[in-house]
């Protein structure tokens, strides 16, 4: 299947020079979001994996769908002060100023081999931070799987010893 075809691309949002990936209009097509988890599932099959960690909110949309595929348990990571329960936190870079992500402390055990799920890998900041989060907790990642990887943007450099899948290059 195209995924390419299905992800709409807009020019200069949300700043100028910025070319999104808007992958609204590949999940309302059903088809293609199954076809789409189906494929990362198959992807990971084989490999040992005992819970997905997604970023909000775009993570969730690749990461809990996987995470039913694949029978294993989905962790959300949220921006700090959302999460109800005792959290860490790890802050990161954005384009314009800083940011803190946090987990439930209980959420992954010492050990668990953990995969990172999100929409797109860009820069790799985003998935820098949830790796931070899951190793204060003692999980060990495994592998990252993406819908979309911009390529141009070497977010893969920073992310060396991991396994990195993705359906759609940039
Ligand atoms: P980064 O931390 O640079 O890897 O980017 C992380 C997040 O920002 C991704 O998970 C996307 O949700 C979003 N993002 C960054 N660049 C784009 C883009 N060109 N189109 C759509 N989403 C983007």
């Amino acid at each position: 299947m195209d995924f390419k075809e299905k992800i709409r691309v807009i020019p200069d949002f949300p700043h100028p020079g910025i070319r999104f990936k808007d992958i609204t209009t590949l999940l309302k097509d059903g088809p293609s979001y199954k076809a789409a988890i189906n494929q990362l599932a198959d992807q990971l099959k084989g490999k040992q994996i005992d819970v997905i960690v997604g970023p909000e909110a775009r993570g969730f949309v690749v990461g809990a769908p996987l995470a039913y595929a694949l029978e294993i348990g989905f962790v959300p990571v949220r921006k700090a002060g959302k999460l109800p329960a005792e959290t860490v936190e790890a802050n990161y870079s954005l384009e314009y100023g800083k940011d803190a992500l946090a987990i439930h402390k209980d959420a992954i055990q010492p050990g668990q081999k953990v995969l990172i799920a999100d929409d797109l890998l860009a820069t790799g900041g985003t998935i820098s931070a949830t790796l931070d989060l899951v190793r204060q907790l003692g999980g060990q990642p495994i592998g990252l799987a993406f819908l979309i990887e911009l390529t141009y943007l070497n977010g893969r450099d920073k992310l060396k010893e991991l396994d990195i899948v993705s359906l759609v290059q940039y």
